[in-house]
């Protein structure tokens, strides 16, 4: 047991076991709970499911809200905006399945007392852009929250999950997990017969534009560590579209969203002499995607295309027209507004900088890439789809299902299905905890086993970077410089070069090519074989430690379906500078990868994409 022998193993037993008490995991708590009222629903969250994941500091608008109620839009118009959005590759049978339920769920959170704005005129809820409804949402989480600590039999705050378990009795079926106590470090490990992964999705694999002081300003949660895609992989999950990052184009310096300003309150973006751009690009980009640039709404990706090229071309910085709309009193309390809702950072970023958008319009720039697949990009594992509508071979057994036995996933763990957002990230897990419930009713009395053995392998494996610490700071030079460890921050920084340098990130232009993912690969792979030495000096670093393991395999995943799409989908996101152009003749399909713990191989393969909706 070695060093720390004085940790206390804890054993919980349940039958739904939920990772991550974020938005996805609250609505399969919620729902788990509604089918299965016998069942023993368990949580497991690293943080505190109060104020965790994405949604911590609140939201300003829902962005996923159809109004069916008012024949606004339907499902198959929402299948219609993310299909064109991803340049044609969503897995439609999932976003029709999310799109269907979605009004349901904002309907829930309204009852459980989220304010949400409405149309004086018409009673409606106040609409900031086709499909996004505006939120008084500063306790957006809390609600949501409040709602899942109902629903649980037990939410264990604070643990972080760092493998899933699988039953010793059956091949490809999960079984539960194990994590630690990031304030105890007690471990613990968790028995279960169906388990749903709603761990978030993954800020920092890429070097971000904020580095040094700056570092945790990232515009996706600092928090987002990987484990929704990590934990599958490792477990032996099929993984879809995992090249598919996402780059946002935000406010300099803080990240601020510029959906509000863009939709409601109708600024636009010009260069630096003034002048529109956009339209400059199009015949560059239509070189590159064909008639795609002539897709209404213009894909996000292609605006990004726009903006970059204008900024090389020498005319940047780009910014946002503010100071027409911000006289008027009524959109300039909007504008400051919706960065008190969601990221006051760039409110201070702003007064810190001399900047009143009155006065002065503000630059915009482009972020680093972002792996996640609940926003505008669609990464994560390859799931099991509805039984009314899913292809036969998009179905293998219960909704979300992912290709191991009883193990589930929502909101940004689940692939191919974007634009969900937080709404539809609930409205997953509500799908999700139903089809879990059902796959425990059917499973009878022939329930997973844990080995005791994996489980003490893993215990051993979890807190090695603590023995790593203790021995190697005997030999430390300086500070907490040892050479015979490698700490948390120093492999965090060395990914985040690795990625930006080789797989496309703002250091490269987002730019790569086959001979620098390779490249990258055989980089990955030596940091992969130096993280057994990486020493952790208290728990806080343990679970540093973990969060960068669950990087480095969500990364090396990324490269690998970064190296097999042999064409660039979506410039703007990131270029294959070997094969310059979209080809819808090879390469409208989805990319399936599978990774192999024991020989640490990757399997590639594509799979079809059905256009269901016309
Ligand atoms: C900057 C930003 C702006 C956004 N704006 C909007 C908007 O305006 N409107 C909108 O509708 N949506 C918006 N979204 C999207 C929305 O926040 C996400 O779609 C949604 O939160 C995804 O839900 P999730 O449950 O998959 O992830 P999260 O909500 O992030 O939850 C993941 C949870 O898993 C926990 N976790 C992670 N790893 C582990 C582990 N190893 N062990 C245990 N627990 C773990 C985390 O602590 C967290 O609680 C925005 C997101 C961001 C980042």
């Amino acid at each position: 047991m070695g060093l720390f022998s004085g940790r206390k193993t804890i054993f919980v037993d349940s039958d739904v076991l939920v990772i991550g008490g974020g938005m996805a995991g609250c609505g399969a708590t919620y729902e788990s709970r509604y089918w299965g009222r016998d069942k023993k629903v368990v949580v497991v969250e690293k943080a505190n499911i109060e104020r965790s994941g994405a949604v911590a500091q609140g939201l300003y608008a829902i962005n996923c809200y159809m109004g069916m109620q008012w024949d606004e839009n339907q499902p198959e118009d929402h299948v219609r905006y993310a299909r064109n959005d991803l340049m044609g590759l969503v897995r439609e049978d999932l976003g029709y399945d999310i799109a269907r339920h979605v009004d349901a769920t904002v309907h829930l959170f309204e009852e459980w007392g989220l304010p949400i704005m409405k149309d004086p005129e018409t009673g409606r809820y106040l609409r900031e852009g086709k499909w996004q409804i505006m939120i008084h949402g500063e306790s957006y989480k809390p609600i949501v929250a409040e709602a899942a600590r109902k629903a649980a039999t037990k939410i264990y705050n604070r643990i972080m999950v760092t493998h899933l378990l699988m039953d010793e009795t059956k091949a490809n079926r999960v079984a539960g997990a194990v994590g630690f106590n990031v304030r105890t470090g007690d471990f613990y490990v968790f028995r279960a017969k169906a388990v749903i992964v709603a761990a978030g999705g993954a800020s920092h694999i890429y070097k971000p534009r904020a580095v040094g002081e700056g570092m945790g300003r990232t515009w996706y949660a600092p928090w987002s560590s990987a484990s929704a895609y990590a934990l599958p992989i490792l477990a032996g999950a099929k993984m879809t579209q995992m090249e598919n990052r996402i780059v946002l184009t935000r406010f300099k310096d803080g990240y601020g969203p510029v959906g509000a300003y863009f939709l409601h309150l109708k600024t636009y973006t010009e260069n630096a002499y003034g002048n529109e751009y956009e339209s400059t690009w199009y015949e560059n980009t239509k070189a590159i995607v064909g008639d795609y640039i002539d897709h209404l709404p213009v894909p996000t990706c292609l605006r990004n295309h726009a903006f970059l090229e204008e900024v090389k071309a020498g005319r940047g910085p780009i910014r946002m027209v503010t100071k027409e709309a911000f006289q008027d009193p009524h959109k300039e309390t909007v504008g400051w507004e919706n960065f008190l809702g969601m990221t006051i950072g760039q409110a201070v970023v702003w007064a810190s900088q001399n900047i009143d958008p009155k006065e002065i319009n503000p630059e915009l720039t482009t972020s680093e890439p972002y792996v996640m697949g609940s926003h505008a990009t669609c990464s994560g594992a390859w799931a099991s789809g509805p039984e009314d509508y899913a292809p036969d071979e998009y179905q293998w057994g219960y909704n979300r299902m992912m290709t191991i036995d009883g193990l589930f996933g929502a909101g940004d763990t689940i692939g191919g299905t974007a634009h969900k957002f937080s709404s539809g990230s609930f409205a997953e897990g509500r799908i999700a905890g139903k089809a879990a419930v059902k796959y425990i009713d059917d499973l009878g009395k022939e329930v997973p086993q844990v080995s005791e053995a994996e489980y003490q392998s893993l215990e051993k494996l979890v807190f090695q970077p603590m023995e790593n610490y203790e021995v190697g700071r005997n030999e430390i030079v300086a500070g907490t410089v040892s050479p015979s460890y490698l700490l948390p921050i120093h492999g965090l920084q060395r990914l985040e070069k690795i990625m930006d340098e080789y797989v496309g990130g703002i250091g490269s232009n987002y730019m790569t090519n086959e001979p620098l993912l390779t490249r990258g690969l055989e980089h990955l792979q030596m940091l992969k074989e130096d993280l057994d030495h990486i020493g952790a000096e208290d728990f806080h670093q343990l679970q540093r430690a973990w969060e960068l393991q669950h990087r480095v395999l969500a990364s090396e995943c990324v490269t690998q379906h970064t190296m097999f799409r042999k064409e660039t989908r979506w410039p703007g996101y990131y270029y294959r500078g070997d094969h310059m152009k979209l080809d819808d003749t090879d390469w409208h399909c989805f990319t399936l990868s599978q990774y192999d713990r024991n020989s640490g191989n990757w399997e590639m393969e594509k799979a079809p994409v059905y256009h269901i909706v016309d």
